[in-house]
């Protein structure tokens, strides 16, 4: 896995014809959603199909971050190289979701996107479940019983038993193959599971666009227009001076590669607003259009996926500085600070799922006593900062693998260098 043989090239062509399909059933679900607005139908009748996709995509998860976990471990033999490895990774996930939380507070800062607005939206009711506080959090995050942790899906605990079964199977050396190769195998099924599902896609995100904009209210909409606007050219400047900072300067990696490379992930991140769902697509994106190797890839991505959040990190910074300013209510700096850890924390215990930020939002404005009906009034344009954060959750760990499979010589140049043939020229 992860050479650019004949193969892989092939697939990266259909790739690159899945995310123009998914592109067209975007706008068609779009405009599909509005003609649904305007003409009175029920936009949540095409929602099921959004909700098969991203079903059949959950299918894929458990076992792909299972067995890509486990290989990313497996490939470093070296303890040493594994301690560094997982340390960078922690790094680079912890500089840039304080670096984002930054930006969201700077931009709300200074842009005043909740000066002067209205409290009356603060009523309107919705329902939010109640997050997990840290402690539990922490404790929970390792599995009691693996199986337990398989079956419900739990992330954390599956990223915990594969790095201890990595360790183990390589201290088991010879009698430890066979396992390692039926994991092996396990990944290159799901692999291909995973171009199976992604058939699906544009399917999926017709289903999806069609609700979206067939229930977003024009009027919330334009109340909360400017804190929208505000934050998408906020994830974008990021993407532009931190993400391709970091590639240029860090990697010295032509960016705009990157972006090519990463094309098929960042459509499906956009418009199913969730970074679990991207996860399948964007590890076949660096492993085969960008030439990461695969224990560069199974090692960062499942685990970035999992708790590196930028997009939903730069929201929260900005949605806590909006409530502040709403309802008239000064921070100091004591406050910020608060501001910027516990959004750190909460976006480390984000789920990749969509509106997961959003909720623990609410953890962010109760550590520094601002209004929890501030909540309230960012429901309406949720799904709208969702898709474009997801993007950022979604390229900010594949910034990191690339980076690090460049640092650790796991990355193959060539494969990244030359691009996808089929995307050169006019088509982007
Ligand atoms: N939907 C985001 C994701 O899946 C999380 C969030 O709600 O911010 O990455």
């Amino acid at each position: 896995m992860g050479e650019p043989n004949g193969e892989n090239k092939r697939e990266s062509h259909y790739e690159m014809k899945l995310w123009l399909q998914i592109i067209i059933a975007m706008i068609a679900g779009m405009i599909v959603g509005v003609i649904m607005r305007l003409t009175g139908l029920d936009a949540k009748l095409l929602l099921p199909l959004g909700t098969v996709f991203l079903e059949l995509v959950r299918m894929l998860v458990v076992l792909l971050i299972f067995a890509s976990m486990t290989l990313g471990v497996t490939g470093v033999h070296d303890p040493k190289k594994l301690g560094r490895l997982g340390s960078k990774t922690l790094f680079f996930y912890f500089c840039t979701t304080i670096i984002s939380i930054f930006v969201g507070i700077a931009f709300a800062t200074y842009f005043e996107p909740g000066v002067g607005f209205s409290e009356e939206m603060a009523n309107t009711p919705i329902t939010i479940t109640e997050p997990q506080s840290f402690s539990e959090i922490f404790v929970s995050i390792v599995p009691s019983n693996p199986f337990a942790a398989l079956v419900s899906g739990n992330a954390l605990q599956i990223i915990v038993f594969s790095i201890f079964l990595g360790v183990a199977i390589n201290m088991s050396g010879e009698k430890g193959r066979p396992v390692k190769e039926a994991i092996e195998s396990l990944a290159d099924v799901m692999f291909q599971l995973t171009g199976i599902v992604m058939k699906f896609a544009p399917v999926g995100v017709f289903g999806i666009m069609a609700w979206v904009t067939g229930t977003l209210g024009i009027e919330s909409l334009l109340k909360l227009a400017k804190f929208v606007l505000i934050y998408y050219v906020a994830c974008i400047l990021f993407v532009g001076i931190i993400f391709f900072g970091i590639l240029r300067f860090i990697a010295r990696l032509d960016p705009m590669k990157f972006m090519k490379g990463m094309w098929s992930a960042i459509v499906v991140a956009f418009s199913t607003g969730s970074s679990s769902a991207s996860l399948p697509v964007s590890m076949k994106c660096i492993q085969e259009n960008l030439g990461v190797s695969q224990n560069i890839t199974g090692f960062v991505l499942p685990l970035g996926s999992t708790i590196n959040m930028n997009g939903t990190a730069l929201f929260q910074g900005m949605a806590a500085i909006f409530v502040a300013q709403v309802y008239d209510i000064h921070l100091d700096f004591y406050s910020v600070l608060i501001i910027v850890i516990t959004a750190t924390l909460s976006a480390v215990g984000t789920a990749g799922i969509p509106g997961q930020g959003f909720i623990m939002l609410s953890v962010v404005l109760t550590s520094v006593g601002l209004p929890y009906e501030g909540l309230f009034m960012l429901a309406a344009v949720d799904r709208l900062r969702d898709m474009i954060g997801t993007v950022l959750n979604v390229m900010g760990d594949a910034v990191v693998a690339v980076t690090l499979a460049k640092q650790e010589g796991e990355l193959d140049e060539l494969c990244y260098n030359q691009g996808i043939p089929e995307l050169e020229g006019s088509e982007v």
